[in-house]
């Protein structure tokens, strides 16, 4: 009987925010390097034009054969584009610059929003895919199609913040495009969480932007802050996640406790649900 059950829905997590630089790839692939250590299969999307994370996962570009642009124009399925890293338990379906193209090629098309959503609900009866618990999606600095195809497909946003001056400036129109997306394409979505990334405990200006983004949005804030840290920014010139690179360097150690921490939040929201 079990084996006609509908296969459960990966959990999909979309990191955005419309600001470049701000640690979207890095978080998604040392948050996805870090679940996975704790057990969970984790597929990263990278759709991302620049393909950061494809590169950082050391995905060379000559071995992206199927890429997240394919999947989007609906010539491949999602399970055909995946690929595994060197992390045991994290896939990537890698992205190409040919997605700069994307959105004039499906902009006509009726389920143009949709596109990642679709493809995502066909992995799930990918006999490839049955066992993911965690689909990341890294997006494009932009609130572009790319961006609504995985806000979409997602049943949370986690928006990684930088500790800087301006950041909380741009965040009510992330929010605003957030409560679109819900309104007119994906009841369901919500804001997972917001993380600080590159905190400087040296830097007095880190300390206040904390404090201001904690009295803003208070407890979607994560406890876990992400200091700025070199190892973090060398490890995707080795093509590896910072976990492998030097897993006891305080990035590191920050991202398994966003893991342990994006894994309590997901159980209470299943148990309330
Ligand atoms: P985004 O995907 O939002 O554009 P990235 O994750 O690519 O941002 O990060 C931007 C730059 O900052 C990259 O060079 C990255 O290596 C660096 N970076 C990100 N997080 C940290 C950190 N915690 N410590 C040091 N450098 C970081
Ligand atoms: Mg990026």
């Amino acid at each position: 009987l079990t084996s006609v059950t509908t296969p459960r829905r990966p959990r999909v997590i979309a990191l955005a925010n419309q600001k470049g630089g701000v640690g979207k790839t890095t978080t998604a692939i040392n948050l996805g390097t870090a679940l996975a250590a704790i057990g969970e299969k984790v597929l990263i999307v990278d759709l991302d034009p620049q393909g950061n994370a494809s590169t950082g996962l050391g995905v060379d570009r000559r071995n992206r054969k199927s890429s997240t642009y394919d999947v989007l124009c609906g010539d491949v399925g999602l399970g055909q584009a995946l690929q595994p890293t060197a992390v045991p338990g994290l896939s990537l379906a890698p992205s190409t610059l040919d997605l700069l193209g994307v959105e004039l090629e499906i902009a006509s098309s009726k389920d143009r929003a949709h596109r990642l959503k679709n493809a995502i609900d066909e992995l799930v009866y990918d006999q490839r895919c049955q066992d993911l618990t965690y689909i990341l999606i890294d997006c494009p600095p932009s609130l572009s199609l790319i961006t609504i195809n995985a806000m979409t497909a997602s049943d949370a946003v986690l928006v990684p913040l930088q500790c800087e001056f301006f950041a909380l400036e741009g965040l009510s129109q992330l929010l605003k495009t957030v409560e679109q997306v819900k309104a007119g394409l994906n009841p369901r979505l919500i804001i997972q969480g917001v993380v600080l990334t590159m905190f400087d405990p040296r830097n007095n200006l880190s300390g206040q932007v904390m404090a201001d983004v904690k009295s803003f949005l208070g407890d979607k804030v994560y406890e876990t802050v992400i200091p700025r840290n070199v190892r973090i920014s060398e490890a995707p010139s080795y093509g590896k996640p910072a976990l492998l690179y030097d897993l006891r360097c305080s990035g590191s150690q920050a991202y398994l406790r966003l893991a342990s921490e994006v894994i309590k939040r997901e159980r209470a929201l299943r148990a309330a649900a």
